[in-house]
């Protein structure tokens, strides 16, 4: 989307905000530092506009992400309390996603209300079920979009809250600016989000360094069993169901284990395979190093995501079998 038409887009998100009382933001199941930062970000901007502002979700906010200024505030759905907030809102924002699917529990309540809805997300291949979109794959993070978007509403934005929460989204979301999304841009929005008062050793610790014990158990088997395939230019790591029990480990704790996936040379395309204990099903996080897609792979197996990070649900097949068509299937998409 080029800059004329996000101009476009955001002046129709701002006047679809200014319109309306209560407002609801969400985002995508298994949310991310992206996803939490970015709507709490927006929170805390719209609260101070005087609206009636709400973040519900379909999953609780990942142990390492509760330090966030305002995390308390964030509601896991419950069918009988938020249903009639999502019926009866103004206006849904959802963000770093653009796929109804992905908002879990809540798709069918947003699907259905009759409040206007705005995306704003970095996505490819967005859905059509929304009002606005503020897309720009370009973005390194849904978090740099939502600080473009602050930017051009004005007003009183420039505050500490909304620079830890927009840094913690673009700081998880580039992988501690070290992936290829890593842009000037990017680093410019930094800079700006550090000059409102981020302490970055305290985020850091925060995000990468809170973890149990029962994780790091899990973690050490998990790279324990780390496979390659053709020729070492794909990676497998696996996470079964037996190995959360066995360590204690709940599914949050996968969080950072696909970039595990590209840590050995040679490795073009990376797969985490993991079979939610809770949920059901198997989740698989795509990785690759440049010159190399898996956005359609991902979308072989229903997924999607960026170029060189996407994911998919699966939700019928066994483990292995799972694991041996997205290993067969990763052979189409790699260099020589
Ligand atoms: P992760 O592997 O870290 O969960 O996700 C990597 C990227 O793929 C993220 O940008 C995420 O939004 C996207 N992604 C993860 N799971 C899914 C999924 O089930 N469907 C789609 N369409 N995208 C996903
Ligand atoms: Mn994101």
């Amino acid at each position: 989307m080029g800059q004329g038409s996000l101009g476009a887009a955001f002046a129709a998100a701002r006047q679809l905000l200014c319109q309306s009382r209560s407002i609801v933001l969400t985002t995508h199941i298994h949310p991310d530092g992206d996803g939490i930062g970015s709507a709490l970000a927006l929170w805390h901007y719209l609260r101070q506009q005087g609206k009636d502002v709400r973040i519900i979700l379909h999953s609780s906010v990942p142990a390492p992400l509760r330090f966030l200024p305002g995390a308390e505030e964030i509601e896991q759905w419950k069918v009988a309390e938020h249903k009639a907030i999502v019926g009866t809102a103004d206006v849904i924002v959802v963000v770093d996603t653009s796929e109804l699917s992905r908002l879990g529990a809540l798709a069918q309540s947003v699907a259905n209300s009759p409040a206007r809805k705005v995306v704003i997300d970095h996505h490819l291949s967005p859905q059509p079920f929304a009002d606005v979109y503020v897309i720009d794959p370009t973005a390194c993070a849904t978090g740099e979009l939502v600080w473009r978007f602050l930017r051009f509403l004005g007003g009183p934005y420039r505050q500490r809250e909304i620079g830890i929460a927009l840094y913690t989204a673009i700081m998880t979301d580039t992988g501690s600016f070290a992936y290829s999304n890593t842009s000037a841009a990017a680093h410019r929005t930094v800079a700006e989000l550090v000059e409102l008062g981020v302490d970055i050793p305290t985020v850091h610790d925060h995000v990468f360094h809170s973890w149990s014990l029962a994780r790091m158990r899990l973690l050490g088997e998990v790279l324990a069993g780390m496979e390659l395939y053709h020729g070492g230019r794909v990676c497998l790591l696996v996470v079964p169901r037996e190995a959360f029990l066995r360590t204690g480990a709940v599914e949050e704790d996968i969080e950072g284990f696909a970039q595990y996936t590209l840590s050995v040379e040679g490795v073009q395309i990376g797969l985490l395979v993991v079979e939610l204990p809770m949920e059901g099903g198997i989740k698989v996080s795509f990785r690759s190093r440049a010159g190399i897609s898996v956005h359609e792979l991902a979308a072989e197996f229903g997924g999607g995501g960026h170029e060189h990070a996407a994911g998919a649900r699966i939700s019928n097949g066994e483990l292995p079998e799972v694991c041996q068509r997205l290993v067969e299937r990763a052979a189409a998409y790699l260099r020589p």
